[in-house]
């Protein structure tokens, strides 16, 4: 009998990839921000911070590790 392996994906923190809705401008965002994270370009609010993870306004377009 084989043993099956489950990976568990952990909760840890990672980078992202982030599209400016206003401007289509791409950022990298820490998953775990602590601050209001505003896009360069434009200044728009692409993360915020919401209790321990982002809350991202962008379109997140993967994880950028
Ligand atoms: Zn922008």
């Amino acid at each position: 009998m084989k043993k099956h392996h489950i990976l568990v994906p952990e909760p840890k923190s990672k980078f992202q990839k982030v599209k400016c809705k206003e401007c289509n401008e791409e950022s990298i965002i820490y998953s775990h921000v602590t601050t209001v994270i505003q896009c360069v370009h434009c200044g728009n609010v692409l993360a915020e911070p919401a209790g321990s993870i982002a809350k991202i306004k962008g379109d997140v377009l993967g994880s950028a590790e």
